[in-house]
């Protein structure tokens, strides 16, 4: 057998044929096996209800009234005997035929027929002398030890039986066939989706990203199982080329420094005695260097705080006060600027968070808010209790962000395009995000261009704050 029939036997296919059709093919046999058997039941039950009438008729006389009566009976009713048809045999208690019919052409029965058969009528068939056919027999013995046989040629019925048995043999044969056809349509129908699947694995190992099972539109669990995975593998690809992204810019935003530090290298190489000119070339290198280690150190911090491994020191603390704490540090910044930075008044607001992350997300928020808006804005921070959980806002009347923008600035490394002329790693929102995350908060966004942006941020109350 060679290997592609072997394999095709393994398959789910063949079998799922087979199971098929061996349900089908052997519901219609069993089927056809109770129509034969009521048939041929029909037909020879015809016959034998007569010749059965007859035999019990001839045993009642004989009880009656003895054998010689019944054969003075028979004879006085050979007349009117359909001779043509039937055999008919009395023997005495010994064996001996006391009167004999037989149809005219026929030779009559033989001698060695079956006795001491049990009481009530019993079936028999005995072949015709010269195999001309079969005679069916009812043979029924008599109280006083006689025997009648009755019989009739039966090869007719039975030629018509076997043809029946022929015609049952040739439909079955078709509908095997029909089972056979059917069970390997149906099964193919019903794997296609999965051969859609193992396609599409293969198409995608050649390469292929954006091969897809083809929609069949059937609302079966292989269809959605078929449809799942094309979700899938829209959302691997999307995770595929948004780490692409960010490994571009990442690789983009490392080499300014590294190039910058680069070039002061090979001023201070070429400068010969100037010490001044080397403290400079190395302060420079120094700057870059620090640049690269803090970008590389936010990027850590993030896949560890997204994937839940960042370690979080975690106390009971007062936002309120972390927020005064670092509306101080950037008041000095803003008034730099010219912008206005204010906070409403506020009760203490206890969390159960990591005081220096923290200081993080709200040094990130004003820093943002204050670098993205303009001289004679203003920064408003405000923060209240909202159920079990603390919110705060840090409301700007800045430059805004366009709506196209919104969706991508807690990316890694996105910078909207308008925002490149201010300094930037495109990596603080990215942080605050994962940070309030690996909290159990979240934060939101409203902005529109011109007209300021609105973040607001949660966190779950400390558990007795909550519950007061
Ligand atoms: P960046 O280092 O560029 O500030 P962030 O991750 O903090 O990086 O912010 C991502 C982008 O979101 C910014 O480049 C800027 O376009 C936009 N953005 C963030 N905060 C504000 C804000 N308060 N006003 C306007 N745009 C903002």
């Amino acid at each position: 057998m060679s290997l592609k029939s072997r394999a095709f036997f393994r398959s789910t296919i063949f079998r799922l044929t087979a199971q098929y059709s061996l349900i089908f093919i052997s519901s219609a046999l069993i089927l056809f096996l109770l129509a034969y058997s009521l048939l041929s039941d029909a037909v020879r039950e015809g016959d034998r209800l007569a010749m059965a009438q007859k035999v019990r008729e001839y045993a009642s006389i004989a009880l009656k009234r003895g054998l010689p009566a019944l054969v003075e009976f028979i004879r006085m009713e050979r007349e009117d005997f359909d001779s043509d048809e039937y055999y008919l045999r009395l023997d005495a208690p010994d064996g001996q035929p006391l009167t004999q019919i037989s149809p005219s052409d026929a030779a009559p029965l033989p001698n060695d027929l079956p006795r001491d058969l049990g009481p009530g009528i019993q079936w028999t068939f005995l072949p015709q002398p010269e195999g001309k056919g079969l005679i069916e027999l009812a043979c029924r013995s008599l109280p006083d030890g006689g025997m009648v046989y009755m019989g009739k040629d039966a090869s007719d019925r039975e030629r018509l039986l076997r043809q029946f048995r022929i015609i049952f043999a040739g439909i079955m044969a078709l509908v095997a066939l029909v089972g056979l056809t059917a069970g390997f349509l149906l099964a193919r129908r019903t794997l296609k989706p999965i051969q859609g699947l193992i396609d599409t694995v293969r198409a995608i190992d050649t390469g292929r990203m954006d091969a897809r099972v083809p929609d069949e539109g059937a609302d079966d669990e292989l269809n959605e199982l078929a449809r799942l995975f094309n979700a899938m593998l829209d959302k691997i690809k999307s995770l595929i080329s948004g780490m692409r992204e960010a490994l571009d810019n990442v690789a983009h935003d490392l080499r300014t420094p590294a190039t910058r530090t680069l070039a002061a290298v090979e001023m201070a190489a070429s400068t010969k005695s100037d010490p001044e000119a080397l403290r400079e070339a190395l302060l420079d290198c120094a700057e870059e260097t620090r640049r690269i280690v803090s970008m590389l150190g936010i990027l850590m911090d993030i896949s560890e705080a997204e994937t839940g491994a960042m370690r979080l020191h975690l106390g009971r603390t007062d936002m309120a006060a972390l927020i005064a704490e670092m509306v101080e540090i950037y008041q000095y910044v803003a008034e730099e600027k010219g912008v206005l930075l204010a906070v409403a008044p506020m009760d203490r607001l206890p969390v159960t968070a990591d005081a220096d992350r923290m200081r993080q997300v709200l040094g990130n928020l004003l820093d943002n808010a204050v670098k993205y808006t303009p001289a004679g804005g203003r920064v408003d921070v405000s923060a209240w209790r909202a159920g079990g959980a603390v919110a705060v806002r840090v409301a700007d009347s800045g430059e805004g962000i366009v709506a196209d923008d919104i969706p991508r600035i807690f990316d890694r490394l996105y910078r909207a395009d308008k925002s490149r002329s201010q300094r930037g790693l495109g990596l603080g929102l990215s942080l605050v995000r994962a940070v309030l995350h690996a909290h159990g908060g979240g934060i939101d966004v409203q902005s529109a261009p011109g007209k300021g942006s609105l973040f607001t941020f949660t966190l779950p109350a400390a558990a007795d704050a909550a519950a007061g």
